[in-house]
């Protein structure tokens, strides 16, 4: 089983000895955390192939150095593919991951001293949306809408275009890590539209539903920019990307800002691995994969209410759910994970809306369905993975219990192996 890495076993055990720890731990237990999954032996391959070694600063036909015949090839069917999948005129494949790909977008688009307008960070937003720890804060200003009522997850629009008005965004951005509620699209681009600003979503989290037709394309809604990783439901190599409805213009700007604005020489084995996901995604079978990642959530979803546990956003439209422990089962966030990774679930603590707890012990766990929906469970298995969830929080100080749970959890990923091949 772990033939393929005989060179690094014999050059160097501790590493090795870690990576076949990983590729266990990954065998033996569930990874519901919503922004990861398994991607395919043909993405690791590419990942870790002989395009590693090459420099190739600058885009395909216009590099810095030379030899890059095959380089070129690999980012234009990259790119290609990336137009097709959300169905728009230009992508750069180049940021190294989301994060990066944010910042570039608003170098891009903003001067310093300008304003983005985003979500509030506890009611979903990204650490790149303007959270204070970051540096981006040092340069531009970021002013918050919210959810009108986290109880049902309705974004407050009126307060949006309010704020809107008064503080003038450049960006008026959508996109979120803990949100799991469709959005509307038309609202908010009309509302951008109105104060002169660019409609900006953040797919990082759902970018594989898009691409799989299982929820909407901010693109068919009147967005300008989507900036998206492709490690998370798009289930490719780990990195980020930008994309533009229309050419033109902004893509020029993006493509600068990447580089050389703020990147150096582009991962071209990650691009190759970018392009073999982008394949994948592009295959019927994707289809069928986001559409089951969709209603395994709502198996999910069910079993959670039926419990009467408190569901952020009454529940989900999407890939993820926002479970509020503490309120309803007097259980934190932290020890909700801890407890849970005792019986092989792997999820983590999350802030909810308004929490009245910090964010080292938040009162919420999140948890999803993209890696689960990979290993090919499907709404069965999802309702007895939410039972268990359930009986393990319940039951925590219960060691025998849990020692059942583990088991069952154990024979469920055995008879569940992870997929190589998914095209
Ligand atoms: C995950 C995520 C990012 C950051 O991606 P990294 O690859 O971790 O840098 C950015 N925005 C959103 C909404 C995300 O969920």
């Amino acid at each position: 089983m772990h033939d393929e890495y005989a060179h690094i076993k014999s050059q160097d055990k501790e590493i090795y000895d870690a990576i076949v720890g990983e590729q266990t731990r990954e065998a033996e237990g569930l990874e519901l955390i919503p922004s990861e999954n398994y991607v395919s032996k043909a993405v690791r391959e590419a990942n870790s192939s002989e395009l590693t070694n090459k420099y190739s600063e600058g885009y395909p036909g216009k590099r810095y150095y030379g030899g890059q015949f095959y380089t070129d090839i690999v980012e234009n069917i990259a790119r290609d593919r990336a137009k097709q999948l959300f169905n728009c005129k230009f992508a750069n494949v180049q940021p190294l991951s989301g994060a990066p790909a944010n910042v570039a977008l608003y170098f891009a688009l903003l001067e310093p001293g300008d304003t983005v307008l985003g979500m509030d960070l506890s009611h979903g937003g990204h650490l790149t949306h303007g959270h204070p720890v970051t540096y981006l804060t040092k340069i531009f200003k970021f002013v918050r809408y919210k959810m009108k009522n986290p109880d049902t997850g309705e974004i407050d629009y009126d307060e949006m275009l309010k704020v809107a008005k008064e503080h003038k965004p450049k960006i008026v951005l959508a996109g979120y890590s803990a949100y799991p509620r469709e959005l509307d699209y038309t609202r908010m681009s009309s509302i951008a539209k109105e104060v002169g600003a660019y409609a900006v979503m953040d797919v990082a989290h759902i970018a594989g539903l898009i691409a799989g037709k299982a929820m909407k394309n901010p693109f068919d809604y009147g967005f300008d920019v989507l900036t998206t990783t492709t490690h998370k439901t798009l289930r490719g190599p780990r990195g980020g990307m930008i994309l533009t409805r229309e050419s033109e213009d902004i893509g020029k700007k993006i493509d600068k800002s990447v580089f050389p604005g703020f990147q150096g020489g582009p991962h071209m084995n990650n691009i190759a691995a970018k392009a073999i996901a982008f394949g994948e995604a592009l295959h019927p079978s994707f289809k069928t994969y986001a559409a089951q990642i969709l209603k395994n959530a709502k198996a999910m979803e069910k079993v959670f209410k039926d419990a009467g546990i408190r569901l952020i956003a009454g529940g989900t439209d999407s890939h993820l759910l926002l479970a509020d422990v503490f309120g309803s089962l007097n259980i934190p966030g932290k020890e909700a994970e801890i407890v849970l990774d005792e019986v092989g679930i792997t999820l983590n603590k999350n802030a909810i809306a308004d929490d009245k707890r910090g964010p080292m012990d938040p009162s919420g766990i999140r948890f999803g369905t993209p890696a689960i929906t990979t290993r090919k469970f499907s709404e069965k298995e999802c309702a007895r993975v939410a039972e268990l969830m359930i009986e393990t929080l319940k039951n925590k100080d219960d060691v025998t219990k849990k020692k059942a749970i583990r088991e069952e959890i154990r024979t469920m990923c055995k008879q569940f192996s992870i997929p190589e091949v998914f095209v």
